[in-house]
């Protein structure tokens, strides 16, 4: 795959795609093999000034730009996506590591969010407040002007479209940089867009140290708002940045999502659900169930049963027939995980599965099952992100709700019950932004993603991460 994967990897600002010249380079790894695969160019502050030039330049032009006119180069870039999707999954295979069949389903999923955008954004309605006395008001929705997006490396694809699609479908531009890891899928989902007739600057794709370029990002006036997904650590960094112009911003930060499995749950589905997508992209999820709290009367049948199936997981490169999982996206993946799974032996958890890295140059690590792991070690207390489940009893709902709320984290979190008391009770005090109960479906797209606490703010997806890039304005006119 290294052979077909580009050796021109390039920059797009104000409507030019930019080689890399005698600018600095990132060096793009296949995680599977550890292997250099291209090089690519990192923008210099004069390209970063020239991208903020064309954002300002191309918002007006594109505010200005009918909502029907907006949404039809939207679908147009969705089609596009669709129909290059075997390509475009198999780049992200070779950067990023997960099997080629999930990174193609992603650029598909990833597609539907530009049409559902598009469809939103016709349906942004203001309101007309009639008075008496002749003084009426118009509340109306505007976009809120050039947009600076960070993305990482575990879904390169899904997670900036979240950001390009209700940006543009907002009237907004925008200036995107994806994590260096993963540049070539999202540079794909880039011309997608231009190959639809996006005009010049309305989104430019840059790459570079992330910190040099969101901190010249971000000071920049063009800029009014942030939006970024990846570590807490680096979500409060970019806040306080932003709130030196106070920026708007949206922060899908990281969750430790609890799973909350009761007696009554309808055991085998449970385990299948769990054990297949605790594994999905290798666990590097920043929604993948991971504390499994197991009430006392099912606990050691469903630790067995779920190792069991863990076990069946099929470890490889992500371009090989049958492989259901690939390796970490990078080499401080397994470095970080395997010293949490240390941490947690040595403080008496029972591993009962897994808990090594792979052989070889690439950046493997075992599916993993902990049991009994205390609570105070640092698994229970930090995002592992990678292919380890974390497992313990509990007797009694309120013990169950206190251990789920016991972080201060709260993105996704599940429960498996067939009682619809313990349902109702779980949905209303779980402090999560989205909680699925008997199932693990937490981003259809349609309904809003986000998180609460140290997890983040603002919703993704829906007509609520569409109104992300809006500015809410009132005209009271007699
Ligand atoms: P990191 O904190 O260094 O980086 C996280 C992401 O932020 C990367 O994409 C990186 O390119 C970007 N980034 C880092 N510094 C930045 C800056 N100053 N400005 C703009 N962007 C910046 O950590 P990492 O080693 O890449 O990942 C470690 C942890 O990050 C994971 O354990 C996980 O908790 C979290 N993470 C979360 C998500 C998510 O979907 N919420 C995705 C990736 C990583």
């Amino acid at each position: 795959m290294s052979n077909t994967y580009p050796q021109n990897l390039q920059l797009h600002i104000d409507g030019e795609w930019i080689d890399a010249g005698d600018r600095d380079v990132h060096q793009v790894i296949n995680p599977a093999t550890g292997e250099a695969i291209s090089d690519l160019p990192k923008a210099t502050k004069s390209d970063l000034d020239r991208a903020l030039d064309a954002a300002a330049r191309a918002f007006p032009v594109w505010r200005d730009t009918p909502v029907a006119e907006r949404a039809a180069i939207l679908h147009k870039a969705a089609d596009l996506m669709r129909e290059r999707a075997p390509e475009i999954g198999r780049l992200m295979t070779a950067e990023q590591g997960k099997p080629v069949g999930q990174a193609t389903g992603e650029v598909t999923a990833s597609a539907a969010h530009f049409d559902i955008m598009a469809e939103e954004a016709k349906r942004c309605y203001g309101r007309v407040l009639v008075r008496p006395t002749g003084m009426n008001s118009f509340v109306k929705y505007q976009p809120v002007g050039p947009v600076a997006a960070f993305s990482p490396w575990n879904f390169p694809v899904f997670t900036p479209i979240r950001k390009l699609a209700p940006a543009l479908a907002a009237g907004c531009s925008i200036i995107l940089k994806p994590a260096e890891e993963t540049p070539a899928s999202p540079i794909e989902m880039m011309r997608c867009l231009v190959d639809a007739g996006l005009p010049a600057g309305v989104a430019q794709i840059v790459f570079g140290d992330p910190g040099e370029v969101s901190s010249h990002l971000i000071a920049s006036d063009v800029i009014r708002k942030v939006s970024f997904t990846g570590s807490v650590p680096v979500g409060k960094h970019l806040m306080k940045l932003a709130a030196e112009g106070m920026k708007r911003t949206t922060m899908e930060l990281g969750g430790h999502a609890p799973v909350l499995v009761f007696d009554d749950c309808d055991l085998e589905q449970t385990l299948d659900l769990t054990a297949m997508q605790k594994f999905r992209n290798a666990g590097q999820v920043c929604v993948s169930p991971t504390r499994f709290y197991v009430q006392s009367g099912i606990y050691d049948r469903f630790v067995e049963a779920f190792s069991e199936r863990a076990a069946k997981v099929a470890v490889g490169d992500g371009f090989s027939e049958g492989v259901d999982m690939g390796p970490l996206a990078n080499p401080r993946r397994p470095d970080a995980i395997g010293s949490m799974v240390e941490d947690a032996k040595s403080q008496g958890a029972d591993v009962k599965l897994g808990g090594e890295r792979g052989d070889g140059g690439g950046f493997f690590f075992s599916p993993t099952v902990l049991a009994n792991v205390p609570l105070q070690a640092d698994i229970m207390n930090n995002e592992p992100f990678g292919p380890v489940a974390v497992m313990r009893s509990f007797d009694t709902l309120d013990e169950a709700i206190e251990q789920a709320n016991r972080l201060p984290l709260g993105l996704a979190a599940y429960a498996f019950t067939q009682n619809l008391r313990t349902a109702n009770i779980v949905g209303d005090a779980i402090e999560a932004g989205m909680v699925a109960i008997n199932n693990l479906t937490v981003s259809p797209g349609d309904a809003p993603f986000g998180g609460v606490k140290e997890s983040g703010h603002g919703s993704e997806d829906g007509p609520d991460g569409l109104k992300a890039y809006m500015v809410t304005k009132a005209i009271h006119q007699t």
